[in-house]
């Protein structure tokens, strides 16, 4: 009998020392998923930290964007996350779906809003259960300025109590060339459901911008320019916004939408390597 057992023990052993460098040289990309939900837990066990140790988590929310659906923000990070896990060999969490609309486009039909209070605490639950599961270095892809304040907030508290690698960003305020390489336009932030938020969705699904309505309305009128200051109103007299009067008028061309999401996605890929990089190179210094 204990023979038997320690043949088992034997063969089990063997079997971990075949099975566990194979693991451990692999990459998100030669796995079967890379979506985290699509494992069940016991793979997934397997999987992190072994195979990968980061995760990129999509948030965005419902709101009115113009002529773009009101999911823009939430296909947006969900579809950059998409052209970006293979490089960042980075599994992707199921994306957070509502987030918080700012009050001057939240009472159009379809927004949906969740407090910045609840939003800061969901994060916090979300992100503090990914942590958990064994990733190290948490990627947020977000999709809307509304969340910027919860999240922040949450991964401060989450980084000092678990000492987890957490980076955000947001696509409208990185990579400022994309636009003048592709459109020939200002490098600066964009609008709101203008030029480069509709390339971001049109990149994806065409389907998803209403040119009929775009064109009804009239360009001038979906948005306005956002650089004026000094007045405040709500709700706001339009659900969309250009960077600057003259500029941010879409463009159906299918092909510069996948061009210039390819860029911003590339360049997201690429700063959240250079950060696992330097957090990396800190925690040697540590020892
Ligand atoms: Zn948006």
């Amino acid at each position: 009998m204990k023979k038997t057992i320690l043949v088992f023990l034997s063969i089990f052993v063997l079997a971990a020392l075949v099975v566990s460098p194979a693991l451990s040289q692999q990459k998100v990309k030669d796995l079967k998923f890379h979506n985290m939900q699509d494992y069940c837990w016991m793979r997934l066990a397997q999987i992190v930290p072994k195979v990968t140790d980061r995760v990129i988590l999509p948030i965005g929310t419902v709101e009115s964007h113009g002529a773009c659906a009101i999911g823009a923000d939430n296909y947006i990070p969900q579809n950059l996350a998409e052209l970006m896990w293979d490089k960042c060999n980075a599994l992707v969490a199921p994306p957070i779906n509502h987030g918080t609309t700012g009050a001057s486009i939240s009472q159009f039909p379809g927004s949906i809003t969740v407090r910045p209070e609840i939003m800061e605490e969901y994060l916090y639950d979300v992100m503090k259960d990914l942590i958990r599961t064994g990733f190290k270095y948490v990627f947020i892809v977000n999709g809307h300025g509304g969340n910027t304040d919860p999240l922040k907030k949450a991964m401060t508290r989450l980084h000092l109590e678990t000492g987890a690698h957490l980076f955000t960003v947001e696509w409208w305020k990185v990579a400022f060339d994309a636009v003048k390489e592709v459109y020939g336009g200002k490098p600066q932030q964009s609008g709101h459901g203008d030029l480069e938020e509709a390339a971001l969705v049109l990149s994806m699904r065409p389907d998803l911008v209403d040119k009929e309505m775009y064109e009804k309305l009239g360009k001038d009128n979906v948005g306005r320019a956002g650089v004026e200051d000094g007045f405040f109103m709500l709700p706001g007299w339009a659900t969309s916004r250009l960077p600057e009067k003259g500029f941010g008028y879409m463009d159906f061309d299918v092909k510069k939408a996948k061009e210039y999401t390819q860029k911003k996605a590339d360049y997201m890929a690429n700063i959240f390597l250079e950060a696992v990089q330097r957090w990396e190179m800190m925690e040697g210094w540590k020892k």
